[in-house]
């Protein structure tokens, strides 16, 4: 099933990612825990390749066997940035052989070590160079995009980060994911934005619980999210107590999407971070509100 005939649907739904394991070892754990989370049936699950600590190697075993066993529509991301054309290549007709329909196409983080390489010898710069490859497989695959209701830390303004990604959507992508945000307002009006500059597909809202105060610095380093002072306030009440501040993090999480539906969003994709507790507490809050 690809995304893209998901996401006209006029009813509320949820879809939530999960990341791949870090080693070997914890392999059948990481397994476990998305098997999990495809239980409580999605509309769809994406798997990270690389990012949140696990590595891509094992990004097709855990979407082939949420795909085949769980039967759950899957989304595998890939990144380019570091790799030749070769293994790119490689991954692709991996996915493909799989049955993946949906690839989310990336960059990924610029390490140190390419900061100081010379970029003319890179096979991809940017992440609109594999949505033109993945477009030569002939609408195969249904490709999403990421995007950053707060500008990508890279670009040096909207216009230009805008520019940029209507690119991307030019170039083929069916769907745009947003970087998680705390502050709802910031997405509406980073989508009016969108909408002015004539990207009118889809753009999903991606949610992050924040569940522990540990998670708080790590995630607001990695994506530059605003932190709200509402959020500030609930973390410095409950952080120093594990399960109230899961409780508050998954009520702040809650409510953001309850607004987003409020504000016609029909779909929203939770960084679950392979915790199936988390995504079983939201999908019960909100329960009622799905088609
Ligand atoms: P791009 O779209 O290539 O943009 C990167 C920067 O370059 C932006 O500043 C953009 O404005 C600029 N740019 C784009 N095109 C041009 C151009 N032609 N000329 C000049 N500038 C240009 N990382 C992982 O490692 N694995 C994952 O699985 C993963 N999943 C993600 C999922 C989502 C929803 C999001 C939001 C991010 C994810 N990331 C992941 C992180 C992502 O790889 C980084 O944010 C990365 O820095 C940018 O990737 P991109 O695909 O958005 O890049």
């Amino acid at each position: 099933m690809k995304i893209s005939d998901l996401l006209y649907n006029n009813k509320p739904s949820i879809s939530f990612e999960v990341f791949p394991p870090k080693t070997d070892t914890s392999f059948e754990s990481v397994k476990h825990a998305t098997e999990e989370i495809a239980k409580l049936q999605p509309a769809f699950m994406s798997v990270t390749y690389g990012a949140g600590g696990g590595t891509s190697k094992y990004t097709l075993d855990i979407a082939r066997n949420i795909h085949d066993e769980i039967h759950v529509p899957t989304l595998a991301h890939l990144t380019c940035v570091s790799s030749s054309k070769e293994t790119i290549h490689k991954r692709i007709e991996e996915f493909r052989n799989a049955n993946i329909k949906n690839i989310m196409a990336l960059r990924g983080d610029l390490t140190p070590e390419l900061m100081n390489s010379d970029r003319n010898t890179w096979d991809y710069r940017y992440a609109v160079d594999l949505i033109h490859e993945l477009k030569e497989y002939h609408d195969e695959f249904c490709i999403g995009g990421a995007c950053y209701p707060e500008v990508h830390p890279e670009s040096s303004s909207f216009e230009e980060d805008i520019q940029h990604l209507k690119e991307k959507v030019d170039a083929g992508c069916s769907f745009l994911t947003s970087q998680m945000f705390f502050e709802n307002d910031l997405f509406y009006k980073f989508v009016y934005r969108c909408r002015t500059a004539g990207i009118n597909v889809p753009i999903i809202p991606g949610i992050m619980p924040i569940t522990s105060a540990s998670q708080v610095e790590k995630s607001i380093s990695l994506s530059g999210s605003y932190m709200p002072t509402r959020l500030k306030n609930i973390v410095n009440k409950f952080g120093n107590s594990p399960e109230a501040m899961k409780q508050a993090g998954i009520n702040y999480a809650t409510e953001q999407i309850i607004d987003i539906y409020a504000n016609g969003f029909n779909h929203v994709h939770v960084y679950s971070m392979n915790k199936p507790d988390v995504a079983k507490a939201i999908l019960n809050n909100i329960s009622n509100m799905l088609g």
